[in-house]
């Protein structure tokens, strides 16, 4: 017995904020436990909910039964539920939202509705009514309403449907969720790369120490935050790979959560070698059905480890034990789209709910882990040194401001006019080959970044109020400050020197790729990037590819900062370093330097050592000069005060409201009345919300996406309960409207 009752409190993944009331027929009552799925009825379909709780009694008159219980096991437990619920209270959310994240689609999918068309004549009218049934009876046979409705668009389908089968000319039959049972999962797409194992070595006594750190609290039991921090090829992953084992051998299961599965195919060959028949593997390069076997094979404890992308969180491992968060750094953890969770962050909380440890690794932490660390909410973990000795590639900056002026002038190291590569680096490129070694050239473009630079002192129109670049609206002829609204007319004028100098500045990987076949026309050279990855299957094609020594040059965007170990190159290159440095955000020295560290560490981790050449406008800049010196602790001082200085987190909290609509003056309107409100509110009650600072509203720096307008307002406090209670309340402040909507982001890393 689970203390069950005669009623059930269900969720069903929807905005539904209240668990439902279901009565549990007698038939089901030894059955059902917490956490289990079940189908029940909603309205007039049949949805999959998960039962949180039982009741003996219940107020209302009329409920309805559970109509069954597809699977042998609970789908989510104790901690899992409560994780959920922790989930709905932080980021402003519904419960039922929070499922519809956590559970893959086909597991809560609704019963198939399928229609079929009476044998008998109906007198129909209407032509639309017509039409469908003459569509179903030309199909023969029972059809989706789905695949029906997608023949009839434009509007009215579903009511003259609904005519159809009030006058029993139609019949909607609905087949019932089933498990689907004993078939074997799909292997996900992967395949070995052949390499020998590798064999186990002698761990450094660095290493040695993290292990037995992290090997203390699996025995000693309960909850611990770990930070392992150690340089690009310290050989973190080996310390997790070994704290995985320590796990199992206590009967533990465990979860490792990498920020992008495809990247990172030779960390499956690893955990493949020390887990054979073992290993889960969850990301959204699945295709539905391999993400349900792969999701049935975790509940049933088919598998020890699971390995996954930010989604992975959420795997229904049974008896979990350690969690491994490996480049926790990496803002490919936040979820930037309907709940906007982190999953570093969630890592920490679902590890204190299980009482487990969990290991946060990088080699550039997010300035928020190490904050922790130094506030004693994490352990700090360090490897210092790379594996038997290896030097950390020499790092060089090159200036690629021009030391003259008029036209035609430049320095003999800077780039031609137009063109990316500086001779320098051309010259490194041409040498690497000549030795038939790898080289690497990193140029993040991301589709939004155009800015006003000077092209003589490498100045960048910095909003005055938020210390951000502002951004070029070519549009509008102006620059704007994202974060708070202020605008400049745009000129060509530099502030910083006074010349007529100011360019927008945009070049991305397509042109460098041009450019390094013109260079370099013998070199196999390949692009990694959105643009050449589209396709299932390819990064890790061109990761085996390059592993395999089958490419010269390798050049993209930050895809191919992460961490892969390949021993051959010897050479990396960063083409315009400054782009992440000028978005309009608070985090983008972090992030520069971050980018720049993990590209910087592909190289040298072989016999030959490595060299990097970094291209920038403002070498003087504080996460250059970190960088070049490898410095990770002074580069966290210098940007801590920074942050500290104007409130950033991880000295205050944020909460970003974003209003989007189709019409832009509504969702202004909106936008400034819940401004007024905010503010109104703040000075209504002092006491509770004093620190907070209402900044904007503005309009967003993506001022329309996707068809849809936007504006955005950002709370900035330094007490979360009192920000994320200020910030639940808009939900209900905002007029509820077709046309807009508001998007709360707790905790935000994006605010495009
Ligand atoms: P990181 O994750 O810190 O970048 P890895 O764990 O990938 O580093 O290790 C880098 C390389 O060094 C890998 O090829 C790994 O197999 C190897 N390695 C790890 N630990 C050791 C060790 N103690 N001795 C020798 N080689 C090691
Ligand atoms: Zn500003």
């Amino acid at each position: 017995m689970h203390g069950r009752g005669l009623f059930a409190q269900v969720i069903v993944p929807s905005p539904i904020n209240e668990p439902l009331i279901y009565e549990v027929p007698t038939d089901l009552r030894d059955r059902l436990e917490i956490g289990m799925r079940v189908t029940v009825p909603l309205g007039k379909r049949r949805v999959a909910g998960i039962v949180v709780a039982f009741v003996s009694e219940t107020h209302l008159t009329q409920v309805k039964q559970i109509i069954e219980i597809p699977d042998e096991k609970p789908v989510m437990d104790g901690p899992l539920l409560r994780l959920s619920e922790w989930m709905a209270r932080y980021y402003l959310s519904s419960i039922g939202e929070v499922l519809a994240t956590i559970l893959p689609a086909n597991v809560r999918r609704e019963a198939r509705r399928t229609v079929a068309a009476s044998p008998r004549e109906f007198p129909v009218a209407g032509g639309l009514q017509k039409r469908i049934l003459t569509e179903l009876r030309s199909r023969k046979g029972a059809t989706t309403v789905k695949a029906l409705a997608r023949r009839f668009p434009g509007g009215g389908f579903y009511r003259a449907l609904d005519s159809l089968v009030k006058m029993e000319a139609v019949k909607i039959r609905e087949r019932p969720m089933r498990l689907l049972k004993n078939k074997r999962p799909t292997p996900p797409s992967y395949e070995p790369s052949g390499t020998p194992n590798r064999g186990k070595f002698a761990l450094t006594s660095e290493q040695q120490g993290a292990l037995r750190a992290i090997g203390e609290r699996l025995d000693r039991g309960g909850f611990e935050s770990f930070l392992l921090y150690g340089v690009t090829g310290s050989g973190k992953t080996e310390v997790y790979l070994r704290a995985m084992e320590n796990a199992r051998l206590g009967g533990r299961r465990s979860l490792i959560m990498v920020p992008e599965i495809s990247l990172t195919p030779q960390l499956l060959d690893r955990l493949n070698e020390r887990f054979p028949g073992r290993v889960g593997v969850l990301h959204s390069g699945l295709t539905q059905a391999q993400r349900w076997n792969q999701w049935w094979d975790i509940v049933r404890g088919n598998v020890d480890v699971v390995v996954g992308a930010r989604s992975a969180i959420f795997a229904p491992l049974p008896d979990l034990g350690l969690i491994v968060v490996d480049e926790e750094h990496d803002p490919s953890y936040k979820q930037e789209e309907g709940l906007r969770y982190h999953a570093r962050d969630l890592a920490v909380v679902r590890g204190k709910l299980l009482n487990c440890p969990v290991v946060l690794g990088s080699a550039t932490p997010a300035v928020e882990s190490f904050e922790n660390c130094r506030g004693g909410r994490y352990t700090l973990l360090e490897l210092t040194e790379r594996v038997e000795r290896r030097p950390l590639p020499k790092v060089v900056t090159l200036d690629l401001r021009s030391q003259k002026t008029g036209p035609g002038d430049s320095n003999d190291e800077q780039p031609l006019p137009g063109a990316l590569l500086s001779p320098a680096l051309k010259d490194a490129l041409k040498e690497n080959l000549g030795r038939g070694l790898q080289s690497l050239i990193f140029l993040n473009r991301r589709g939004f970044a155009n800015f006003l630079q000077c092209r003589l002192c490498g100045f960048v129109l910095r909003c005055t109020h938020c210390s951000v670049a502002m951004t070029f609206h070519r549009k509008q002829q102006s620059v704007l400050c994202h974060h708070c609204g202020a605008r400049k007319p745009a000129r060509d004028v530099c502030p910083g020197c006074g010349h007529r100098s100011l360019m927008p500045i945009g070049a991305g990987t397509e042109q460098l790729e041009q450019e390094l076949c013109d260079w370099l026309p013998h070199a196999r050279i390949a692009r990694m990037d959105r643009d050449t990855t589209g396709k299932r299957g390819s990064h890790e094609r061109l990761i085996r590819q390059w592993e395999n020594g089958e490419i010269d040059v390798l050049l993209g965007t930050q895809m191919i900062t992460k961490g892969h170990d390949v021993s051959g190159v010897t050479l990396v290159g960063a083409v315009l370093a400054d782009l992440s440095l000028n978005l309009p955000d608070f985090r983008a020295a972090e992030r520069t330097f971050q980018l720049l560290s993990q590209v910087a560490g592909r190289a040298g981790r072989g016999q030959e050592p490595g060299r990097v050449i970094v291209q920038t406008y403002t070498p003087d800049h504080y996460a250059f000069q970190h960088v070049q010196r490898h410095d990770y602790k002074s580069f966290f001082a210098a940007e801590s005060e920074f942050r500290r200085a104007l409130n950033y987190p991880p000295f205050s909290r944020l909460v970003h409201l974003r209003l989007d609509g189709t019409k832009p003056q509504e969702v202004e309107k909106t936008a400034k009345d819940l401004g007024t409100w905010l503010r109104a509110q703040c000075q209504r009650q002092p006491s509770s919300y004093r620190d907070i600072e209402v900044l904007g509203p503005a309009p967003a720096p993506i001022t329309k996406l996707r068809g849809r307008y936007r504006w955005q307002i950002l709370l900035k406090g330094k007490k979360g309960p009192a920000l994320l209670r200020l910030a639940g309340q808009t939900r209900t402040v905002v007029p509820r409207s077709m046309h807009v909507r508001l998007h709360i982001d707790v905790d935000p890393y994006n605010m495009l």
